[in-house]
């Protein structure tokens, strides 16, 4: 048995048709983790979907009565990049539910993954690049409702720029927000003026989306990094921010695109260079004692088998680093 939560339903599937989102990948996630022995039927959780006072967390009140609806307008349908229908809505408010339910079980236990979710693109008024809501700033408003957290930390190694989390979470320029929590003398009302987030963002440059609003850290990479110069931007990245800011709750959105063999990437990492990617992750979070939330997001490997390899590993490294 895990020494922790996996959050998963087979409603995560988005029903999208055929489509360059491998919308089954999660079911395939979930039997390649049983049938390798990776995970057993008591390690999943079964999330709730959010509920609409979740969401209105972080969207506009307008957008989320359009999604309910079935108002959207042509153009922002064509935004979205995936077919709207009312059980595409329900399957996002599934995977807020997921991302809010691996947020609470990490906090318990450490480290929760939700098989699903880590939809970066989508912004308060509207969704872009297959991402409808944003589950992953949805989880860490309710958490910090429930007094659960006040600050959380955003790791996003998917390929592509966390443009949604950006726009949610803009840096903050306030000099004492960026102070750990823990310093002698330091104010915990000062500490988070604004929203308490701190955004890190790994991504090919040249790449989706054209514009990218600026993170906490940016780390635009050039076409085909490999792993050693990935990982050393990461560690640096990682190091960095965790010198400059303490969360309570750390969310590692951990896309399978930066793969070499991936559709709509450009980066080089092989199978065993994500792998390390997760590692990293979890050993700098686990070394400070920060709870590590993690979602999905991306994966267009040319041979689906792959991308479900790269999602099943990082369960594998989290094992490892919190056995
Ligand atoms: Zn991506």
């Amino acid at each position: 048995m895990l020494p922790f939560k996996l959050v998963y339903s087979d409603a995560y599937y988005l029903p999208i048709g055929a489509h360059v989102f491998p919308a089954e990948k999660y079911r395939l996630v979930h039997q390649r983790l049983l049938s390798d022995h990776i995970a057993e039927p008591a390690d999943i959780v079964t999330p709730e979907p959010a509920a609409d006072a979740d969401v209105l967390l972080v969207h506009t009140a307008d957008y989320v009565h359009k999604l309910q609806t079935g108002t959207l307008s042509h153009t922002e349908e064509l935004q979205l990049e995936v077919p709207y229908s009312p059980e595409l809505v329900d399957a996002f408010w599934l995977a807020a539910g997921g991302s809010i339910a691996a947020a609470r079980l990490a906090m318990k236990d450490g480290v929760a993954l939700s098989i699903g979710g880590g939809f970066h693109h989508a912004f308060p008024d509207h969704g872009e690049g297959f991402c409808m809501i944003h589950d992953v700033a949805i989880a860490i408003r309710r958490l910090q409702k429930d007094g659960a957290i006040q600050r959380a930390m955003t790791v996003d190694c998917d390929v592509h720029d966390g443009n949604g989390t950006a726009a949610i979470f803009p840096p903050i320029n306030d000099p004492a927000a960026l102070l750990p929590s823990n310093s002698p003398g330091t104010a915990v009302q000062a500490d988070h003026p604004a929203h308490g987030v701190f955004t890190i963002s790994l991504h090919q440059q040249h790449n989706y989306p054209a514009v990218k609003p600026p993170s906490s850290i940016d780390v635009n990479l050039p076409d085909g990094t490999g792993d050693a110069a990935y990982l050393s931007w990461l560690d640096n990245a990682l190091s960095s921010g965790l010198r400059r800011f303490t969360p309570d709750l750390i969310c590692y959105i951990a896309g399978a695109d930066p793969y070499r063999e991936d559709q709509l990437g450009g980066l080089a990492l092989t199978i065993e260079g994500l792998k390390q990617r997760d590692r990293l992750v979890f050993q700098a979070a686990k070394a400070r004692g920060i709870p590590v939330m993690v979602t999905y997001a991306g994966g267009y490997a040319r041979h689906v088998d792959d991308t479900v390899t790269i999602h099943c590993n990082t369960v594998v490294a989290a094992r490892e680093a919190f056995a």
